[in-house]
């Protein structure tokens, strides 16, 4: 699903975020990209989702070379990956279901999809009844599932989460967590960065650390940080 090959990016002020990766992420896996912060963590998710170009190598989605993909081919590959962040990022004066379906609209969906999958897409995230609350009148578990149920609604091959728990209390980044396991357990490849040490021990997924830039470590069944 992603190839890396040899990836480095150096951007304009110098600073080298990433320094000839060279990585393989196959469809269904479930991902936690681990390192201290500046670690090139974002940078990488960056690469991914084309938000920035490598500097040298190849980064490969979904069987294209992204790096070579001409502009318009763009939104097409993104709509591919759905997206979850720290700070959920909705949009304040919309409700719940109309943050996810905007994500639809955005794609040029029909309104006979969008009524389909909007409601589809907050039941599978547990938001049953919470349709036409804003996202100020919502828990930050609430607010992080509609982030997901925006993110699933294009039914995407990947999500990318940066931090999804990093705003949560213990409990409810257990929930959030959970959800991600169904999500990928029902066939979408997850890559997660986190600093959540517990979460990482626990579910024993593969784990990838980043260090200045470099790949560190890279096991199956790993832990947040190997002892010394
Ligand atoms: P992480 O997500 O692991 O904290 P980042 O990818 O954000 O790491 O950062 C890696 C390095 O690249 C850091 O030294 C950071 O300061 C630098 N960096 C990140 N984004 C930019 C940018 N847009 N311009 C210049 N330097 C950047
Ligand atoms: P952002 O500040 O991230 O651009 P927006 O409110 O503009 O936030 O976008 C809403 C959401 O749509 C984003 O949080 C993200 O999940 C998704 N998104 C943003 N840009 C794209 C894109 N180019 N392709 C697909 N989804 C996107």
């Amino acid at each position: 699903m992603i190839q890396f090959y040899n990836v480095s990016k150096v951007y304009e002020n110098g600073v080298k975020a990433v320094s000839d990766i060279t990585l393989h992420i196959k469809k269904g896996e479930f991902v936690f990209l681990v390192g201290p912060s500046g670690a090139g963590k974002s940078t990488l998710i960056k690469l991914i989702f084309r938000e920035e170009l490598p500097t040298r190598g190849q980064v490969m989605f979904s069987g294209k070379n992204i790096v070579r993909m001409r502009g318009r081919e763009v939104p097409y590959m993104r709509r591919k990956i759905g997206m979850v962040f720290q700070d959920f990022r909705l949009l304040q004066q919309k409700t719940a279901a109309e943050n996810v379906a905007f994500a639809l609209e955005i794609t040029g969906a029909s309104r006979k999809e969008i009524r389909r999958l909007v409601p589809e897409a907050l039941e599978q995230v547990g938001l049953k009844g919470k349709e036409d609350l804003l996202p100020g009148q919502m828990s930050g578990g609430e607010q992080q599932r509609v982030c997901i149920a925006r993110a699933i609604v294009n039914k995407p091959l990947l999500i990318i989460a940066d931090e999804p728990t990093g705003n949560l209390d213990p409990n409810t980044s257990w929930e959030i967590m959970t959800l991600f396991q169904d999500i990928n357990r029902r066939g979408t490849t997850i890559l997660m960065s986190t600093h959540a040490s517990e979460i990482v021990n626990t579910l024993k997924k593969r784990v990838i650390e980043l260090s200045s830039g470099s790949i560190v470590r890279d096991e199956e069944s790993g832990v947040y940080r190997n002892e010394l």
